[in-house]
C-alpha cells in the first residue's frame, strides 16, 4: 500500500527511512527491493513530501530528496532539506533502519569541490544528522556501474575515510549497488534486515 502523505506517521510500526540528494537513485533502489515504482524519473522537485510503504513488521518511507535540483531556488531547496530533517527528528526512535544513498560516481568530486569552499558537503552532513538519530545507519553507494572498474575500490575507500571522519566512533556500513543494474541489491536486502533483526524487528514482506 503506498499513501502520500504530509502528516504523522500512524500506529507503532518501526520505520526504515530512505534519504538522499535529489537523483541519487533513491526511487530506483527502492524499487530494486520492494518492485514497487516510488516516483522513478519524476521532475526534479516534484518530491517534496514522503512516500509510505508498508511493508508489514515496518514502514518503509521514501523521504524528498534533498540538495542541489535543477531549476529550484536556494530558498526551496533549504526548506526541503528543512522539512526532511523535521520529520526524522519528529518520528526519532521509531526509525530501526535508516538508509542514506549515495551517488558513488560522484561523491568524491562533489565532496572535494565543497571542501574547498569551506562547507559540509549535504551527504555527509546528513550521515551525521542521521547517525544521531538512529544507531542503524546504512550507506548505499548506489551507482557503482558508472565507476570504473580499476577505481573501485578507491572511490569505496574515499567514502569510507569520510564517513568515519564525520562520524569517528563507527564503524561505517557500506554496500555498493547499482539500483539499474540490480547488482548487489540482496546484499543490501541482507544487510538492512541484519539491523532490523539486531533491532528485534522482523523481516520485512518485500
Ligand atoms: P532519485 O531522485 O534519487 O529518486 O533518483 P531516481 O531513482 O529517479 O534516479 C535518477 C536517475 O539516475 C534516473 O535516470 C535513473 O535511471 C538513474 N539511476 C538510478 N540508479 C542508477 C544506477 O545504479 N546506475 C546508473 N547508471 N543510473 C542510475
Amino acid at each position: 500500500m503506498q499513501e502520500r502523505s504530509r502528516s504523522k506517521v500512524k500506529g507503532g510500526k518501526p520505520l526504515i527511512v530512505f534519504a538522499g540528494r535529489s537523483n541519487v537513485g533513491k526511487s530506483s533502489t527502492i524499487r530494486a527491493l520492494t518492485g514497487r515504482r516510488v516516483r522513478v524519473g519524476k521532475r526534479p522537485g516534484s518530491t517534496r513530501w514522503e512516500f509510505l510503504i508498508d511493508l508489514g513488521s515496518i514502514i518503509l518511507a521514501d523521504m524528498a530528496g534533498f540538495g542541489h535540483m535543477a531549476g529550484q531556488s536556494k530558498a526551496t531547496i533549504e526548506e526541503t532539506k528543512i522539512t526532511v530533517i523535521h520529520r526524522l527528528e519528529e518520528w526519532g526512535k521509531k526509525i530501526a533502519v535508516a538508509i542514506l544513498i549515495v551517488d558513488v560516481s560522484l561523491f568524491r568530486v562533489l565532496v572535494e569541490r565543497w571542501d574547498k569552499r569551506g562547507e559540509i558537503p549535504v551527504d555527509i552532513e546528513f550521515y551525521g544528522f542521521l547517525s544521531e538519530i538512529s544507531s542503524g545507519v546504512i550507506v548505499a553507494a548506489n551507482k557503482i556501474d558508472k565507476v570504473k572498474k580499476s577505481k573501485i575500490s578507491y572511490e569505496l575507500d574515499y567514502l569510507e575515510m569520510k564517513l568515519r571522519e564525520a562520524v569517528p566512533d563507527t564503524e561505517p556500513q557500506i554496500v555498493p549497488i547499482s539500483a539499474s543494474k540490480r547488482v548487489n541489491i540482496s546484499h543490501l536486502k541482507e544487510t538492512i534486515e541484519a539491523n532490523l533483526d539486531r533491532r528485534g524487528v522482523e523481516k520485512p514482506e518485500w
